[in-house]
């Protein structure tokens, strides 16, 4: 694709990224096909060729976002299917990312969206804050009707029973108890692998974290926990000064640890999550002090399945007898192109795997997309839960704590983080949501 953009402009080393990124479209259109907004819209100006020319016109011609743009910018999931199909190569994510940061500096939204946006940017990266959020929801829920129609929406990830509100308020944290328990004594030469226990999914399902940290143990690690947010959420909001703070200092924690004791490898337990760290190279790429420590932490940055894949697990004590239909969320398949490992570690676990139809299409998760976007969101939720139903399986698996709570619904299968289910063939506890 020809640009037009002027020496000064490129001057700006963002810009200049995102016009080597446009330079490489052909306007071929393969990627339209499997874009979900142009899947369910059928409008050329949501898909990604569409947000291309959008883009391109938008930074061209320097020009503060419209209302029209950051409409079609505001429904693109970030699923990066596209960068899937593309033939040429083009980094659809980091022009989308720049895009994203442009339209929050250029662009005053209305006062109910900047509130929620606000919100979500404040509350949900700090584990302690989205806690007590849960609870002060909870509280409000039969009052829900009064809300504001988006900052009642927020109430969707509020645990419907009591017990799993109580649930968000353990005395000690069971994923620390387990750690206690299985990084005392660890093998001479054994692998020194960190986990991420981040921060949604350390509220809503600390769990994962805890069969994380036994599945490594199993596996022959060293485990050490290292906590706080990626800076996802905040990214993709747009928030870029807060995505680099939030970064950082998760930056720094891990560097810690691996000056202290060295880290072989530092494991992700949400995609999401997986996608962004494995990018903090890029985020750093113009910090002087900060470029290389963070390529260096990006290029030890495995999803938890990829470790576990490569350390090897024991044979499962149990053998649960169940199928599993896999959901392989955006993150892990398009961001991070991890697709063996979690379907084979299931495999071997004893599980049987099935696919799911039109499995390239995401569930309208997408970090904070179902908030912010709940239509377009349900609608490719309920095309998900079809295809979930019609695999005919027991339990749902995959990887990213934003899919688990999207797909949770009375009328399917339960769904579970795949380490879950290996923790539980390897002698772990039966994961919950089978009984609830
Ligand atoms: S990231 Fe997903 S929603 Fe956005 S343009 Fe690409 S395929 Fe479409
Ligand atoms: S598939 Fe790639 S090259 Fe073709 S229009 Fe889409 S982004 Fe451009």
């Amino acid at each position: 694709m020809q640009t037009k953009f002027t020496e000064k402009q490129l001057e700006n080393p963002d810009v200049a990224e995102s016009e080597r990124i446009l330079r490489k479209c052909v306007h071929c259109g393969f990627c339209t096909a499997t874009c979900p907004t142009y899947v369910l819209l059928g409008d050329e100006l949501d898909s990604p060729r569409g947000r291309i020319y959008l883009i391109k016109d938008m930074l061209e011609n320097d020009r503060p976002a419209t209302a029209d743009v950051v409409q079609h910018i505001d429904r693109c999931l970030s699923c990066l299917a596209c960068m899937t199909t593309c033939p040429s190569g083009v980094h659809y994510q980091h022009l989308i990312d720049h895009a994203r940061v442009h339209v929050e500096r250029t662009y005053s939204r209305p006062w109910d969206e900047r509130a929620i946006r606000a919100l979500l940017a404040a509350v949900l990266p700090y584990p302690s804050r989205f806690r007590l959020a849960m609870r002060l929801g909870a509280a409000m829920r039969p009052a829900a009707h009064l809300l504001p129609k988006r900052l009642g929406r927020l109430l969707a990830f509020v645990p419907s029973s009591q017990k799993g509100v109580r649930a968000l308020f353990p005395r000690r944290n069971s994923s620390e108890r387990v750690l206690t328990s299985f990084s005392s004594a660890p093998a001479p030469s054994s692998p020194r692998v960190a986990v991420l226990s981040g921060c949604v999914e350390s509220v809503l399902a600390p769990q994962v974290h805890a069969a994380a940290v036994r599945l490594l143990s199993l596996a022959g690690a060293e485990v050490v926990s290292v906590p706080g947010c990626c800076g996802a959420i905040v990214h993709h909001l747009g928030r870029e000064d807060a995505n680099r703070r939030i970064a950082r200092t998760l930056l720094a924690r891990v560097r810690a640890e691996a000056e202290g004791h060295g880290l072989d490898a530092i494991a992700v337990t949400a995609s999401g999550c997986g996608t962004h760290a494995k990018d903090y190279g890029y985020l750093f790429r113009g910090d002087a002090e900060l470029a290389a420590p963070a390529a260096a932490l990006a290029a030890r940055v495995c999803d938890i399945t990829e470790i576990l894949d490569r350390l090897g697990l024991p044979e499962p004590t149990i053998r649960p007898g169940l199928t599993v239909a896999y959901h392989s969320a955006c993150s892990m398949q398009h961001g991070q192109k991890v697709e063996r490992p979690p379907r084979e570690l299931l495999t071997r676990a004893g599980f049987v795997v099935k696919e799911i139809a039109e499995g390239h299409l995401c569930c309208g998760s997408a970090g904070t997309y179902n908030l912010l976007q709940p239509e377009l969101a349900e609608r490719l939720r309920e095309r998900k839960l079809g295809h979930i139903r019609q695999a005919g399986a027991d339990v749902v698996a995959t990887g990213n704590i934003g899919c688990i709570t999207q797909l949770r619904a009375a009328s399917s299968p339960p769904v579970v983080h795949t380490v879950e289910l290996l923790d539980w063939a390897l002698g772990g506890p039966r994961p919950s949501a089978l009984d609830s």
